[in-house]
């Protein structure tokens, strides 16, 4: 029998009024059951809004000194289980042990980072119309903060959604994606060790479309935060604007680095290979496709297949170079997309294959893989495929790169590797893509500058972390004193 865990409402661990579980299992080892997970109601979270409202007033009147106090009180807590919370978030989500400890860190990082914004954090002083007046604003939290988080960074996410709301003076409920709740949980253990107040936290599991769905919907909460793909995330949008709520999403995208003649071709290839087979192709950043000047095409691509093939790839626990895809519906989804590839005519260059026999036998494990010859347009790379799988496109000139990675519906991350500086800005400020970076991998990022993504990948309103997470958990009032 595997050990069953509970929701944490208001202040408590409490079993779900369905009396119903789930099972979560290692994306590497389906036979290691880390546990059995609440599938919890529609009414099961109506009662912990109903807990996160009744906690909002009293937890807004804490000075900005004691949230902030109880914040780095659990990063101190998550700091001194870190070991545990990596092996935890590797058993559960796939990631290497090396890819899990800087989520981890970077979760840490995160609620340190608002416990110091909780002190800093307010209003501003402005020149008032007479000498004998004031005239200052100041920043209020929203209220009660609804969060909706997927699968593939089960501790970054939570944590860069939670900590600002938390910090700014909103209670949270958080409803973890099903497939990897545990590391998300026991973050919540450190907080309520750290003294949160009961109410101010709320965590709970179950499917989405009854917890998460009932959370987006209730009135009670003022704004939703959701990070996930693009159709529940359209569909959140759409709800939670409807009920006049402030809503923020942050969904799919497909990005592109582009490859110059300036560059070092192997340099490029090591900068391709991390962004596209990094967590095994499983971030919204990931690079899932590539415009090379034609001058360079060839060598370039014979670099990224040398890369591709020095990949050990294992189970996450024992952190090789990339780990297993995280279920096997999206093993089969990439699977899907190499005969979708070879369908539109593309050449298969590199991998294309699961992974069987030995270690690979009860996990979900697939090789990097690398198409070449396709048309912008085919489904492989136009759709998001969220997997080890990078098709890489001749340009002719820098004018049609930049093209080629405005040629999505989507626009997260992209990049350019070139030693021509000129180039970079006019690369920076041609493409329609919210995060841009130069000679850096499409993923990877810092917690304490804006992230957000354009078109169809973000809802464009509020950018989250560093100080555009404050913004969006707080409405500003302005005083006008005589
Ligand atoms: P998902 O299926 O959309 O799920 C995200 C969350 O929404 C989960 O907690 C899910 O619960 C919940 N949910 C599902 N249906 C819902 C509904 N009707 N109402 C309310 N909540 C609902 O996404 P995923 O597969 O977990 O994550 C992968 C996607 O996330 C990819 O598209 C990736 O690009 C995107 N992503 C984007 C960013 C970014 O910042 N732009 C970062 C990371 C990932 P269940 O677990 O119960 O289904």
């Amino acid at each position: 029998m595997s050990e069953v865990y509970y929701n944490y409402v208001d202040g408590d661990w409490v079993e779900s009024e369905t009396g119903d579980t789930f099972e979560v299992v290692n994306p590497a080892d389906t036979t290691d059951v880390i546990g059995g997970f609440q599938r919890s109601s529609s009414d099961d979270a109506t009662a912990a809004v109903e807990a996160a409202a009744d906690a909002a007033d009293e937890w807004a009147d804490v000075p900005g000194t004691e949230r902030g106090s109880i914040l780095t009180e659990a990063a101190r807590h998550m700091a001194d289980r870190t070991d545990e919370l990596t092996e935890t978030l590797t058993r559960e989500e796939g990631k290497t042990l090396t890819e899990a400890g800087a989520e981890v860190q970077r979760a840490v990082d995160i609620f340190e980072y608002y416990g110091q914004k909780a002190v800093d954090f307010g209003g501003e002083v402005k020149q008032p119309g007479s000498r004998d007046a004031n005239l200052y604003t100041v920043e209020e939290p929203m209220g009660v903060a609804g969060l909706v988080t997927p699968w593939n960074y089960p501790v970054a996410i939570p944590a860069w959604k939670s900590a600002p709301a938390l910090a700014t003076g909103n209670t949270v409920v958080l409803k973890p994606a099903n497939g990897a709740p545990n590391v998300f949980r026991k973050v919540v253990e450190c907080l309520d060790e750290a003294g949160i107040p009961d109410g101010v936290v709320n965590y709970l599991t179950g499917p989405g479309s009854d917890v998460g769905g009932t959370i987006v919907d209730h009135d009670d909460v003022d704004v939703v935060s959701f990070t996930g793909s693009r159709s529940v995330g359209e569909m959140i949008h759409e709800q939670a604007g409807a009920n006049q709520k402030r809503v923020q999403t942050e969904m799919g995208s497909k990005n592109t680095t582009v490859v110059m003649p300036s560059a070092d071709l192997e340099e490029a290839a090591e900068i391709v290979g991390a962004g596209a087979f990094g967590v095994t192709g499983q971030a919204c950043t990931g690079t899932e496709r590539v415009a090379v000047h034609q001058d360079v095409h060839d060598e370039f691509l014979e670099e990224l297949i040398a890369y591709a093939d020095g990949l050990e790839i294992g189970p996450g626990l024992e952190d090789p170079d990339m780990g297993p895809h995280f279920d096997r519906d999206h093993l089969e989804g990439t699977l899907e997309y190499v005969e979708r590839g070879r369908d539109a005519d593309g050449t298969l260059a590199y991998g294309g294959e699961a992974l069987e026999g030995g270690e690979y036998d009860d996990g979900h494990f697939v090789e990097p893989t690398i198409f070449t010859d396709v048309d912008s347009d085919a489904a492989i790379m136009q759709e998001e495929i969220f997997g080890p799988f990078v098709g890489v496109m001749s340009a002719t000139d820098f004018e049609e790169a930049v093209e080629l990675v405005n040629d999505v519906e989507f626009g997260l991350s992209t990049s350019i590797v070139t030693r021509d500086h000129a180039e970079a800005n006019r690369f920076r400020d041609a493409v329609d893509f919210g995060i841009v970076k130069i000679n850096e991998k499409t993923t990877g990022l810092q917690y304490y500058v804006p992230f957000g993504g354009m078109n169809a990948s973000s809802s464009e309103t509020f950018r989250e972390q560093g100080d555009a997470a404050i913004d969006f958990y707080t409405i500003t009032k302005t005083v006008y004193e005589n």
